[in-house]
């Protein structure tokens, strides 16, 4: 067997930053899935260097040089810096492979530029491509295993992955958890929805948490399960039997269907401290925000009280909104959302707006078919700086009204105000006001301002948002070129543009499995 010398680069982020909220939290950010292939590679013998970028360290400096092998992972936002890195690399003579997100969503474009792009990755699906490291280009090889790995390395394994990235952190440390893959709800535009829900073990999640506690004095994880706490009392009794009562602290993205009144008593006595449920929208999908067949105002009366009751246990509450769903029309769906601020001040909401991330949902087949997908770059698909998906009942210039409007609203300072008077404790109040003055508040307005009077005044944006060029304007070429800074320079040719209809067009279903996977990696 030969011994590669592997690198392994997680971007959490697509480049530069000096944002305070970036400073403060990327290095917590990290992903779950490069530690895990760190791991699995030194299994097998190789040599693994590991490096996680949050925006702030020299990115060409830091890049292992001499390496055999370079693993990129990555969500689409950072595509574009990935595809530069690959290009890089490849000139170097290493081989490249991606996976994470946007190996997911988009493989066909991701195969123009690694020579083997990872859909769900197992140890044996990791283990073929390792056997194999070779160039394959001009399209790379498209290797998934048939589902989620039924188990993942734990704390103690990727720990020597974890340690360097979160001292990066200045203030707060968060170590990334997960203790289930999937979700068994099904909302329609979620990555999770198409994925069956499977817990990794309760025994691990006891073993993680104990292994912590002889690391970090009070460890704060963070949960990345897609929907934390399905399996609720499972997973309370592992996490009660990793040492006394809050003796970790605890950030989950839950549903409020499971967040009941005992829950929330046993979740606090547990530490959990932060939880970010999701509502999306105030006219659909009330079976996970347990309001059934509420609408309207309704639901956001039941929803904010709600929410309050969690305040009562839990300090830190986000409450995450998809803008610009199907069923949304005319300005009463932001309203509504400025009477939930109202009603809820504890909350510190998070806007998304509508975006489809290629295959992640079925639901993006109706959009391609419906020829409401434009081509932004994925550069810009991080759910604010562009919206991909043509509303469909909103003009684009009445539609960023409302985003503003209801961004200024839920940032001004009467508002910030609120929200601090309303938390409890010392660091939730300031991260919500960090936040609020930082990239996704003050930051958003600005963005979504400057969008805005560039629909009124610059003809090449208005033609792109209407879908009647697939030429790109000016304004988004010079953001990528500013956000890659020297890497712009090994963007390869046509690495901004892809095809929006990727996923419709596609006839073999993506991915080959892992029985396929072998003829796939053999010329034809
Ligand atoms: S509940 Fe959350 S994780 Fe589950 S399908 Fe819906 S959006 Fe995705």
């Amino acid at each position: 067997m030969r011994r590669l010398r592997i690198g392994i680069l997680d971007l959490v982020t697509k480049g530069p930053t000096r944002a305070l909220w970036a400073r403060v939290m990327h290095p917590n950010m990290a992903s779950i899935m490069p530690q895990v292939v760190g791991v699995w590679c030194e299994e097998e013998g190789h040599s693994v260097s590991f490096v996680c970028y949050t925006g702030f360290e020299d990115l060409m400096a830091e890049l292992p040089r001499n390496i055999d092998l370079l693993f990129v992972s990555a969500f689409s936002q950072a595509a574009q810096t990935a595809y530069a890195i690959s290009n890089l690399f490849r000139r170097r003579g290493t081989v490249t492979a991606l996976g994470g997100p946007h190996a997911r969503c988009y493989p066909e474009d991701a195969a123009l530029y690694f020579d083997y792009v990872f859909g769900f990755t197992d140890k044996a699906t990791l283990q073929s491509a390792l056997d194999d490291c070779r160039p394959h280009r001009p399209v790379g090889v498209r290797l998934s295993a048939e589902h989620q790995p039924d188990t993942l390395p734990g704390m103690r394994q990727r720990w020597k992955f974890i340690e360097p990235t979160i001292a990066k952190a200045p203030a707060i440390q968060i170590v990334p958890m997960i203790g289930s893959l999937g979700c068994p709800y099904t909302c329609s535009f979620c990555i999770d929805s198409t994925v069956d829900y499977q817990p990794l073990g309760f025994a691990q999640i006891t073993d993680d948490l104990k292994f912590l506690r002889t690391k970090l004095e009070r460890p704060r994880v963070a949960w990345h399960d897609p929907n934390f706490g399905v399996r609720f009392n499972d997973y309370m009794d592992a996490i009660e039997a990793a040492g006394p009562p809050g003796c970790v602290d605890h950030i989950a993205e839950s549903s409020l269907s499971i967040l009941s009144e005992p829950h929330l008593k046993r979740m606090q006595r547990n530490g959990v401290k932060a939880i970010l449920p999701g509502i999306e929208s105030w006219y659909d999908l009330g079976n996970k925000s347990k309001t059934g067949a509420q609408r309207g105002m309704d639901k956001v009366r039941q929803v904010a009280d709600h929410v309050n009751l969690i305040a009562r246990y839990i300090p830190y509450i986000q409450t995450n909104f998809v803008l610009g769903l199907d069923v949304d029309q005319g300005a009463e769906p932001f309203e509504l959302t400025k009477r939930f601020v109202d009603l809820a001040p504890v909350a510190l909401p998070g806007y998304s707006l509508l975006s489809a991330f290629g295959r992640a949902a079925p639901l993006n087949l109706e959009y391609q078919r419906a020829g409401r997908v434009l081509p932004f770059p994925f550069h810009f698909l991080n759910n604010n700086s562009a919206m991909n998906v043509r509303p469909r009942n909103y003009d684009w210039r009445t539609f960023y009204d409302y985003v503003i409007d209801l961004t200024r609203y839920t940032f001004s300072w009467r508002v910030i105000g609120r929200r601090f008077a309303a938390t409890r404790e010392t660091i939730p109040k300031w991260m919500n006001v960090v936040r609020a003055v930082s990239s996704e508040g003050f930051g958003r307005v600005r963005h979504y301002t400057t969008v805005r009077r560039l629909l009124d005044t610059d003809s090449s944006i208005q033609a792109y948002f209407e879908g009647e060029t697939n030429t790109l304007p000016g304004f988004f070429v010079d953001k990528i070129r500013r956000d890659l800074g020297p890497l712009w320079e090994f963007l390869p040719e046509g690495a901004l543009s892809h095809n929006p209809l990727a996923y419709l067009e596609s006839t073999a279903g993506g991915f080959v499995t892992m029985s396929g996977a072998r003829a796939a990696a053999e010329p034809a």
